[in-house]
């Protein structure tokens, strides 16, 4: 479909457009856009803006993706369409690996969120070889590889499964989430929870872990003082003073 340039929403449609092309290419399942549709009425209560709760997150992601042993940031089909290219400038900044895990998995379909990712960059893309399983999930949802997000210490997800957000953190990791929706199980089991969307807030980490590459000593001031619960309850706050300006 053709949207003119001219149309107020034309990037919400040109994104629409561009999740419908990946899903009917295979890359994403066509759940992913009940996922999109969820989080685009979100956004619209956030102001599609990066609200002042999100920006603290942003940095207190970057700064336990530093303080990190083994990172990896997890990408799905919305991820990889949305912010493919943006994810792997993550990666290199940190630097840390990146490993396609889908919720709606198939062999067919992780493959082609890797060939999917390898358009912007060579770096090793993890995912087609798993070979573990997160306890507390069945297969094909809990599968994973051993080297990549099974031995991580911090994952990365993004429109991540409440059900996996939960069981990664049982598993004793650190769980970085971005999620447009401030009151959904993701957002209230991670460890930071970024209430932002994707596209946004990526490159906004990448910016916070370059800044903070130059002086490591302030990691640690960053980390401790955050407080996830604290954090979302700003966030629907924020929410709750938008509409009250615009009148409701
Ligand atoms: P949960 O299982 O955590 O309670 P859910 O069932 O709503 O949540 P899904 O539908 O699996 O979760 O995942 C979609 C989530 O991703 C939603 O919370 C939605 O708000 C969020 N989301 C959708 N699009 C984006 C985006 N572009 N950026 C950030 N978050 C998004």
């Amino acid at each position: 479909m053709k949207i003119p340039k001219s149309h107020p929403r034309y990037r919400s449609l040109t994104t629409r457009e561009k999740l419908v092309e990946a899903c009917e290419e295979g890359i994403l399942a066509v759940q992913g856009l009940i996922a999109h549709g969820r989080g685009e009425s979100f956004n619209y209560l956030l102001g599609e803006r990066t609200i002042p709760p999100a920006d603290v997150a942003e940095e207190v992601a970057a700064a336990v993706l530093l303080d990190s042993e083994r990172p990896v940031l997890s990408v799905n089909g919305n991820v990889a369409v949305l912010a493919g290219e943006e994810v792997v400038a993550l990666a290199q900044a940190v630097p840390c690996q990146v490993e396609v895990n889908v919720f709606h998995r198939t062999e067919g379909r992780v493959s082609k969120i890797v060939d999917h990712m390898r358009q912007f960059s060579d770096i090793r893309i993890l995912g087609e070889n798993a070979n573990a399983v997160i306890p507390g999930l069945d297969q094909p949802r809990g599968l994973c590889e051993q080297d990549g997000i099974f031995s991580a210490d911090t994952v990365l997800v993004a429109l991540e499964d409440g059900d996996r957000t939960e069981a990664l953190v049982e598993m004793g990791k650190t769980v970085l989430a971005i999620d447009l929706n401030p009151l959904c199980r993701t957002s209230r089991k991670a460890t930071v929870t970024v209430v932002d969307e994707v596209t946004r807030a990526i490159p906004r980490i990448t910016d916070y872990v370059k800044t903070l590459k130059t002086d490591r000593n302030n990691i640690q001031s960053i980390i401790d003082p955050f407080d996830n619960k604290k954090n979302l309850e700003d966030a629907i706050q924020h929410i709750c003073e938008s509409l009250e300006r615009l009148g409701f």
